[in-house]
């Protein structure tokens, strides 16, 4: 009795976390980019969440959607650019931490 699926179901998999326990909301992100914008600077998801040192390639949940198994239902597994905490890795020396 093998399973080589991979991927785990939404409520099965762990550590996963979300922007409202990031502290912001949908909401947040709308305004956000809607200040950005009329100011005339980038103001895309992408930027949201690198101003808000945020992982972008999770939208901070922490883990990432691999595929969908065979009824389709999404499969997730930790996202491998933040490691499951839905921020980014440190990014080195040469850059210094100026946000909070
Ligand atoms: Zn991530």
């Amino acid at each position: 009795m093998s399973d080589a699926r991979l991927g785990k179901k939404w409520n099965e998999i762990k550590p996963r976390t979300s922007l409202q326990e990031h502290g912001f909301s949908f909401e947040d992100i709308k305004k956000w980019r809607t200040n950005e914008r009329d100011a005339g600077r980038p103001y895309g998801l992408r930027d949201f969440y690198q101003a808000h040192d945020l992982c972008f390639e999770c939208g901070s949940r922490g883990v990432q959607m691999i595929g969908l198994d065979e009824s389709d239902i999404p499969l997730w597994e930790i996202c491998d650019k933040c490691g499951g905490a839905g921020k980014p890795f440190y990014h080195g020396p040469d850059l210094p931490d100026t946000r909070k």
